[in-house]
């Protein structure tokens, strides 16, 4: 299932490297940076990856089952690396939609899902993920939004190593399957670390807000809101959530 890890002591993004090679025939091909020096999150948000400090992981793949059915995948990948986090004794992790992984209502990590291809051949799905393991207190300047890391998080963290290979290991049989079955099989992980399900929030939309409660999300990833005017569906393109 792993046609090849390249490791990296720096590059501008991990999933920018990815996308610059095309998809392997069969399987993933993964990419790790001890840095990043342009790491992105969506809408061309930053997201900083200071020498040593995360796992800033990779993973490119042919995509066979169509654009339309990838909207879940951030969240399937959410599902998967709390998982495997947990796996790892850090119980508190809990996850935002449509992409972030929070702890103590500090961002731990976040997900990037990015696609190449066009409608006449296959589509190639870069699924890039960020998790801080232990970040300098310096990071703090980089950073727009409280964070956290699992330094901060647990009594004996594991290594960046471990990190890596519970994550790998999480990540790699998910591509196939996500493809198969879509997010289905993930629904029931994503109800127990969905955090802000049954709380009042406040969902941003380029310049339009929308206040309401959070109901978990439909089938194929939507986020439920319940607001004055009866239940909406909210796909995750443009839209920021936050605890209101
Ligand atoms: P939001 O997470 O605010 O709802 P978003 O999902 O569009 O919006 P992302 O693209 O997931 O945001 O991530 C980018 C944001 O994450 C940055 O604007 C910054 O505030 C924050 N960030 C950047 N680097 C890190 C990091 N190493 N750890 C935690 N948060 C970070």
């Amino acid at each position: 299932e792993l046609a090849q890890l390249d490791v990296l002591f720096e590059t501008d993004s991990t999933n920018a490297e990815a996308l610059r090679h095309p998809a392997p025939a069969r399987g993933s091909r993964a990419w790790l940076a001890e840095r990043q020096t342009a790491g992105r999150g969506r809408r061309g948000r930053d997201w900083a990856t200071p020498l040593a400090a995360q796992v800033a992981l990779s993973l490119s793949r042919r995509f066979d089952g169509g654009i339309a059915a990838l909207q879940g995948l951030s969240l399937a990948v959410g599902v998967a690396a709390a998982e495997a986090l947990h796996g790892l004794g850090c119980t508190e992790v809990g996850l935002k939609w449509p992409n972030d992984l929070l702890a103590r209502g500090r961002k731990l990590g976040g997900i990037l899902v990015e696609l190449r291809g066009d409608a006449a051949g296959p589509l190639q799905v870069v699924v890039g993920l960020g998790v801080n393991v232990s970040l300098p207190a310096s990071a703090d300047a980089e950073i727009s939004q409280p964070w956290c890391d699992l330094a901060s998080l647990m009594p004996a963290p594991p290594s960046r190593q471990a990190v890596c290979v519970a994550l790998l290991d999480a990540l790699l049989p998910l591509m196939a399957r996500y493809e198969r079955d879509g997010l289905a099989p993930w629904l029931d992980g994503w109800r127990r670390f969905d955090l802000l399900a049954g709380h009042p929030v406040r969902l941003l939309e380029g310049a339009h807000v929308i206040d309401g409660v959070a109901l978990g999300v439909d089938a194929d990833g939507a986020l439920r809101l319940r607001t004055e005017t009866g239940e909406r569906l909210c796909h995750a393109g443009e839209a920021s959530l936050r605890a209101a």
